[in-house]
């Protein structure tokens, strides 16, 4: 019973007779060589041999799952995507799922590390919650390499002479300490790290300089894992990163510092996805875990392509809103991709509808308020249009939407009754779903729904061509998918446009935009479906390895900070059975 136990005493119970990988492997599909096991339960796919060996075989059905606007009631994006693979399986064979991997900053402070929950959950916990199988640390190490590198040849640039550095084949790259746009990363919410001096000490104790930290799932190279399609294009990708500036303001890459090589040669474990399974033992692949604003946080392109080689129906989480998670899966990673998908769930909860309806604001620490534990049908009324907005998004794609009211046992009959019919109004398929409470049998409706959406023709297609100048580009985003009149640029960012428009390296970038996720606009405390508004775009960023051109309308925190009731106060290890608890 899910309402009386915590998550990670859920994910235990059904640990117990959880598949062993290599049946979970073989039952999928997979050859045995193409496993690379991690003990009894998880492993790694060598992607490259199955879609080699596979590439004749056509895709299966390919199912997003995004959600409404979300709010600090949420909306159970992760805790639906295993409902729904765990409810597909008991209708189809050769289901499957992938989800992201939880950065070490979250899972110890605040969000914890997103599995899903109650009945509907990725096991193993403990692995998936604490490194997995070193895919994260891979990326630190890789990305820090680029900074020994650059902060070694500032040094020896500084203290040798030209015929010193000619004999070991090195010509000056003159770079410019005050523009080493790189930092180190690590992956917790370490604050006071964000800001350091590096290179306190003697002459051969480094260049001294401003330096400082972001966090590991903010590197450009988890940027890189999540969009790569082959080692080539990753050797690539890894090859074109920006470390620094030379002092005419020329980029210095990590090709220059001759480093890409070593850092790819770090990544070719991580680059592998990993197979993990549902309650109910699906396979979930669980692989990269990209910042969602200056990347496209959701899981890897390459883990896609192999579930839908080995499966009927994959189903990945794109997560926040469709304005957010489903737009860049839609315009960054099914471009990259070109793999088409059949259908979109949205998630929603009622609760957070009477909060886009103008419900009172959650103050953390204190009980909900009545308005989201007692029936409420006005505000959910007022709500709807937030889930709207979303509907028209995922339909200007071209496939088919399924809203799923992800259920709590203080919604009422009228409130579901009211999505249920201005869902279908506005052309969406509407389920009712209790995976969170009875698993996949609790997500047979969701499940079916989503067969029929599959089943139904569907165009899917870009919002814009590679061609579309970058500030069209924008301006088709914010007007056709926030919903905004406008937009406004700083001289600043309208010069970086006209520079990025005439130069013909970036014709081929992706558009990953940074806004906030709470809101359709890019002010979070406008709830609902807000009106009459222009979109600032202050700056413009560019990540020629990732290949992302950023337009930056919200903040960018690259650092989180823990808080002060973080979640690894709660975490511990039974001295008894050495089984880890707390975590969720
Ligand atoms: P998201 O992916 O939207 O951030 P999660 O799926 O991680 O949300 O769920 C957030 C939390 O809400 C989890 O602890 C989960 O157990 C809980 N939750 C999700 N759906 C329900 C539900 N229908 N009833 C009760 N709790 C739920």
């Amino acid at each position: 019973d899910p309402t009386k136990l915590a998550d990670w005493q859920i994910a235990e119970e059904a640990e117990r007779s959880m598949k062993s990988v290599s049946r979970l492997a073989a039952d999928w599909g997979i050859l045995d060589a193409e496993l690379l096991p991690y003990g009894h339960h998880l492993g790694k796919i060598d992607y490259a041999s199955v879609l080699d060996r596979l590439k004749e075989r056509p895709n299966g059905k390919y199912i997003d799952v995004t959600a409404i606007t979300p709010t600090p009631l949420g909306e159970g994006k992760s805790t639906t995507t295993m409902g729904l693979v765990q409810g597909l399986a008991k209708r189809k064979g050769g289901v499957s799922g992938a989800i992201r991997q939880p950065s070490g900053g979250p899972t110890f402070n605040i969000k914890g590390s997103a599995a899903g929950g109650g009945l509907s959950q990725c096991i193993p916990l403990t692995p998936f919650s604490l490194g997995l199988t070193g895919d994260i640390d891979a990326v630190t190490n890789a990305h820090n390499l680029a900074m020994v590198a650059v902060t070694a040849r500032l040094q020896h640039e500084a203290i040798n002479t030209d015929e010193f550095l000619a004999k070991r084949g090195l010509h000056r790259l003159n770079i410019d300490p005050t523009n080493v746009s790189m930092r180190w990363v690590i992956d917790f919410c370490a604050q006071s790290l964000r800001d350091t001096i590096i290179g306190l000490g003697g002459k051969t104790d480094g260049f001294m300089m401003r330096s400082g930290f972001a966090i590991s799932v903010s590197s450009e190279v988890m940027a890189i894992l999540a969009v790569f399609t082959s080692l080539r294009d990753l050797r690539e990708r890894i090859g074109r990163i920006v470390v620094a500036y030379d002092r005419q303001g020329k980029p210095v890459t990590t090709r220059d510092l001759e480093v890409d090589g070593a850092m790819t040669a770090w990544l070719m474990r991580a680059s592998n996805p990993n197979l993990l399974q549902t309650m109910e033992g699906q396979p979930v692949m669980v692989h990269a875990g990209p910042f969602a604003n200056i990347a496209v946080g959701q899981s890897s392109i390459v883990a896609d392509q192999v579930a839908l080689k080995l499966s009927n129906y994959h189903v990945t989480e794109s997560g926040f809103g469709a304005d957010i998670g489903f737009e860049k899966f839609w315009n960054i990673k099914c471009r990259v991709s070109g793999l088409k998908p059949n259908c979109a769930v949205i998630v929603a909860t009622v609760r957070a509808l009477k909060m886009h309806g103008g419900g009172p604001r959650v103050v953390p620490g204190k009980p909900l308020d009545v308005a989201y534990t007692e029936p409420n049908p006005a505000l959910v009324e007022k709500g709807i249009v937030n889930l709207l907005a979303h509907i028209e998004t995922v339909k200007k794609s071209g496939i088919n939407p399924v809203v799923c009211i992800n259920h709590f046992h203080t919604d009422s009959p009228e409130e579901i009754a009211i999505v249920r019919r201005a869902a279908e109004a506005a052309g969406a398929r509407v389920a009712v779903s209790q995976h969170w409470l009875k698993g996949g049998e609790g997500a047979l409706e969701l499940a079916d729904a989503v067969i029929d959406a599959c089943d139904e023709p569907s165009d899917f297609k870009l919002l814009y061509e590679d061609s579309l100048p970058v500030r069209a580009r924008i301006e088709k985003v914010a007007h056709e998918v926030y919903g905004a009149d406008g937009v406004s640029y700083t001289p600043e960012a309208k010069a970086k446009a006209e520079a990025i428009e005439t130069d013909p390296s970036m014709q081929q970038f992706a558009t990953c935009m940074v806004k906030t996720h709470l809101s359709l606009s890019h002010d979070p405390s406008l709830k609902g479906r807000p009106s009459g508004w222009a979109l600032p775009i202050r700056d413009i960023l560019v990540y020629s390895g990732a290949g992302f051109i950023v337009p930056v309308a919200g903040d960018i925190k690259l650092m989180p900070g823990t808080s002060s009731d973080p979640a690894f106060r709660r975490i511990d290890v039974d001295v008894d059975t050495g089984r880890v608890k707390g975590l969720f």
